[in-house]
């Protein structure tokens, strides 16, 4: 894919394709039948919300997940009336009456909001979709009692002016190595929701992100519900290649000035590098006001005339530095890549979180909006 757009001070190319791909390769790994959500939520990982959903269905999922009404009104004005949209996250009253006018099927657990959400139902002329959330082991939204997720239940079921859509829960560590937890909380789950299903014919069960989805079928139910492999990261947070994955997003900038630095010099903020020997350094005009974190200063390494580069001294909000090597070679305006590949070198989203000492999720979704995003297939 090519590189920096001249108009442009930093671009971040999303290939669209490569999510449709993504989508599919997913969907291969799930028994016919088996719903695909695809988790569009924080604009779509930083990769762009309405863009990345239209690519996950078309590469076959059927339903698309966001955290917030906002989120899900911003969805349904582009998609029409037609596609499911799920909202898994908390409401306010006010949001609640967003979330309804985008026909958003919600998230419930708390007998008050369910019966908000009942009485706001005959207001707006239509039966919500429902997903009773249990919290298997999560500890965050979702009611931790099986009991009260089972009166939840039957009760929305029995009430006319909402629809029992599903019941679902969320795993705290199905990246994690060890599925001792993931396996207690999929026996807690199953226990409440298997006997749920058979009394409520058509009721969705759900309850894996990507990690679990690539784990295996056991924890598949009715549907999956995607974010991070969509994107062609990898949930674990190594290779995503290993999944058969492609990453979506590269980010791409240019050199803005290249200037000689003596040994002793410094370059930025605090002098936190200074040349051990002569050398060149590039001015790439991009910063942590791009959401390219400061954290990263002195830890990472920049693609530069097909060559890895480090990344020296503080990353200012607008700025950052490469060191070019004392032979130099690159000219102002030369291409430079930040996330992606140049000429067969790669820097990932994964080496950048490891660096910064978060995960890959963080890397996307940290990229402000001062960055553009530009679509390809
Ligand atoms: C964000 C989210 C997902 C997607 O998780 P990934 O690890 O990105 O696949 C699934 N379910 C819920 C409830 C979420 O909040």
């Amino acid at each position: 894919m090519s590189g920096h757009d001249p108009f442009q001070r930093v671009t971040a190319i999303v290939d669209v394709g490569a999510v449709e791909r993504n989508c599919a390769r997913l969907r291969s790994g799930l028994a016919p039948g088996t719903e695909l959500c695809a988790v569009v939520k924080g604009d779509g990982y930083g990769h762009g919300m309405g863009e990345c959903g239209d690519a996950a269905l078309r590469g076959g999922a059927t339903r698309l997940a966001v955290a917030t009404a906002t989120e899900a009104f911003e969805l349904r004005e582009r998609l029409g009336a037609e596609v499911p949209v799920f909202i898994t996250g908390a409401l306010t009253g006010a949001e609640l009456d967003v979330a309804l006018q985008a026909r958003a099927e919600l998230t419930v657990w708390r007998p008050d909001f369910f019966a908000a959400v009942a009485e706001r139902a005959s207001m707006f002329g239509f039966r919500p979709r429902l997903h009773v959330k249990h919290d298997s082991g999560m500890g965050r939204l979702g009611d931790r009692e099986a009991g009260g997720v089972v009166r939840l239940a039957d009760a929305a079921a029995a009430d006319e002016r909402v629809e029992l859509a599903g019941i679902w829960t969320h795993f705290a560590t199905a990246d994690e190595e060890d599925e001792t937890f993931l396996r207690a909380q999929l026996d807690a789950f199953r226990a409440l929701a298997e006997p749920l299903a058979e009394r409520h014919p058509g009721v969705l069960l759900h309850a894996a992100n990507s990690a679990a989805t690539l784990r295996g079928p056991e924890f598949h139910f009715a549907m999956v519900r995607c974010g991070i492999a969509l994107y062609g990261l990898d949930p674990f947070g190594r290779d995503p290649a290993a999944h058969g994955f492609e990453a979506a997003l590269s980010l791409h900038t240019y050199v803005a000035d290249v200037k000689r630095i003596g040994a002793g010099e410094s370059v930025g903020y605090g002098r936190s590098w200074r040349a051990p020997v002569d050398t060149w350094v590039g001015v790439l005009p991009v910063g942590y006001g791009d959401g390219f974190r400061r954290g990263l200063s002195n830890r990472c390494e920049v693609l530069v005339g097909g060559a890895r580069r480090p990344l020296v001294g503080t990353i200012s909000m607008d700025n950052l530095t490469v060191d070019l090597g004392p032979g130099g070679g690159v000219e102002v305006g030369a291409p430079a890549v930040l996330i992606g590949e140049q000429d067969g070198e790669r820097v990932s989203a994964e080496e950048l979180a490891v660096a910064l000492g978060t995960i890959n999720y963080e890397i996307p979704c940290g990229l402000s909006a001062r960055v553009p995003r530009a679509y390809r297939t």
